[in-house]
């Protein structure tokens, strides 16, 4: 699932070529895509449309449009969002939906999920959309200090689920919780609020450095994640722990575990990622 570095990637992947483009029409070839609106009236409202941004919350891109229309894109399990430069290319399967600009490129959301969705809101009003309405700190903005994060994990639940609960951290998923707490050396299923300052220190530096290390390298490429322009990350070339149990740990050499944390396959170094839940300090 794309994760925040691999939705900053398409986000800066796409700005350049859309920014400035008009939207002559669209077409929603799975009316599910649009959980808060019809197609005829959504294709309606963003005809003629200036893309004039392209942001980022967490895993939302938004298209900040003219006359105060934000376009929001969830990409979910397995959304891309590609542009073509034009139109004459064959169109892939499940395919979304479509956005066709004036200048005869256009913009593709592919999915094979189909678990993504597309809202159509005002101007930074984003009630209707549960997940970005309620979106924690954002960890590459200025306001994320290391205070934020602790108070964010002061709970009794296992540090990997805290990681992955947007409500207090934006833009974590399953591969960037269990690298962040490999490289803070921190076990994934302590509690959160059991973390001493100091490991809410490193976990805080390791955030903001794995997030930006991926973001460098396009984010990590599995399976169907794809840039704006369809390229593949190269992250996964960099794991340490996700998807790498039986491998020698690349700090100590111990082989990396997988155990369940808050339902999910979840990787570490049992050496480098201590915890002795008897041992109180
Ligand atoms: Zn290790």
């Amino acid at each position: 699932m794309p994760e925040l570095p691999e939705v900053e990637t398409v986000r800066r992947t796409l700005e350049p070529v859309v920014v400035g483009q008009t939207i002559e029409r669209c077409e929603i070839y799975y009316e599910r895509v649009l959980p808060h609106a019809r197609s005829s009236e959504f294709c309606g409202s963003v005809a003629n449309r200036t893309i004039t941004g392209v942001g980022r919350r967490g895993k939302y891109l938004i298209f900040a449009l003219d006359r105060e229309l934000d376009l929001v894109v969830h990409l979910r399990m397995t959304g891309q969002l590609i542009y073509q430069p034009t139109r004459e290319l064959p169109l892939p399967k499940h395919v979304s939906a479509r956005f066709w600009f004036l200048d005869n490129g256009e913009l593709r959301f592919v999915d094979q999920r189909k678990f993504g969705t597309i809202y159509l809101v005002a101007r930074d009003d984003y009630s209707e959309i549960h997940g970005l309405y309620t979106l924690g700190p954002e960890p590459l903005s200025s306001e994320f200090i290391w205070k934020v994060l602790a108070a964010g994990v002061q709970s009794m639940r296992a540090i990997k689920a805290v990681l992955l609960d947007q409500t207090k951290i934006a833009g974590l998923g399953n591969i960037y919780a269990d690298e962040v707490l490999h490289r803070a050396g921190i076990h994934p299923l302590k509690p959160g609020c059991l973390l001493t300052e100091s490991e809410i220190k490193i976990l805080h530096k390791s955030i903001v450095s794995v997030l930006n290390e991926a973001i460098a390298c396009h984010g990590t490429t599995i399976r169907d994640y794809r840039t704006g322009s369809g390229d593949t990350g190269n992250f996964q070339n960099q794991l340490q722990v996700y998807r790498q149990t039986g491998k020698p740990c690349g700090k100590c050499g111990v082989l990396i575990e997988r155990i369940k944390a808050g339902g999910r396959s979840t990787h570490f170094c049992p050496r480098c990622q201590r915890w002795d839940p008897e041992c109180t300090d």
